[in-house]
């Protein structure tokens, strides 16, 4: 099943369509896009059975970040072997995690406007949580997962860096820096779900290509790791991380500039689409 926001209304994607949920569930279930998490397994119940033959073509401008307003959003920090080694880091031994503030989500296009800076790109999927997740034991984990969808953990690296200890949220929380889309897709249709290949192109030129099977810590062990310490909500999300490749890392160092054009992909989920300006 993919589901997504078209236009702040939770939709059910179907071939090129679109059905709205609210219309086709005769109002069981609202328009709000965020909302469908508190009852996802009845929602995922019904979707399994639902008529599409009404579906309806969309423009893909018009989509929102499937999950627009989640409560808390977590982030983990050099999260792939390879990324960890252009950093300069050694690999963690825990979980690095940090936040996105809610206010820098958006849909996976438009436009993404420049602070000063050397603003970089990350890669990452993201984990919807579909049902509180508090002390999960890591072979459970996948159960309190709604499903995935692509993230940009875009990041300004002055800001990141300008003290030590760096400070990772505020400098990746600028408006527009945590887009998530175009839908959020559930596992029966991800291939394997442990291995996936994410990756972004900017201008034509691939920056960043990896596979979530070179993780240091796999979406089970962080919803474990993160569980332990407070209870996952239904449609928080989790940035799971880049693989190598980001701007920082390249000799020379590259960053975003005004006009350029990033496509972020999962392979089985789809892609987004950004300027910056
Ligand atoms: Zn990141």
């Amino acid at each position: 099943m993919r589901i997504a926001n078209l236009a702040g209304r939770l939709v059910l994607l179907a071939g090129d369509g679109a059905v709205d949920v609210e219309r086709a569930s005769g109002g069981v279930f609202t328009a709000d896009p965020q909302a469908v998490y508190e009852r996802w397994e009845e929602f995922a119940a019904w979707a399994r059975e639902a008529d599409v033959s009404a579906a309806e073509p969309y423009e893909v401008g018009d989509l929102g970040s499937p999950v627009p307003v989640p409560r808390q959003v977590f982030a983990i920090g050099l999260n792939y072997r390879d990324h960890a080694a252009e950093s300069g880091f050694a690999v963690p031994e825990h979980p690095v995690v940090f936040t996105k503030f809610v206010s820098s989500i958006i849909g996976p296009t438009g436009d993404i406007a420049l602070p000063e800076g050397n603003v970089d790109w990350e890669v990452e999927l993201v984990a919807v949580i579909g049902r509180r997740a508090y002390q999960v034991a890591e072979d459970e984990a996948w159960a309190y997962v709604a499903g995935l969808t692509i993230g940009q953990d875009v990041s300004e690296r002055v800001m990141q860096f300008i003290a030590p200890p760096a400070q990772f949220s505020v400098s990746k929380s600028f408006p527009g820096f945590s887009p998530m889309g175009p839908a959020l897709v559930t596992l029966d249709e991800i291939g394997d779900r442990d291995d996936i290949e994410l990756g972004c192109v900017l201008n034509g030129e691939s920056m960043q290509k990896g596979r979530t099977s070179d993780m240091i810590f796999s979406i089970p062990s962080l919803v474990a790791q993160l569980s332990a310490v407070l209870p996952l909500l239904p449609g928080d999300v989790i940035f799971t991380g880049t693989p190598a490749g980001v701007g920082q890392g390249r000799k020379p160092a590259k960053f975003l500039a005004s006009g350029d054009e990033l496509v972020t992909y999962v392979k089985g989920i789809g892609e987004m689409r950004h300027r910056f300006v």
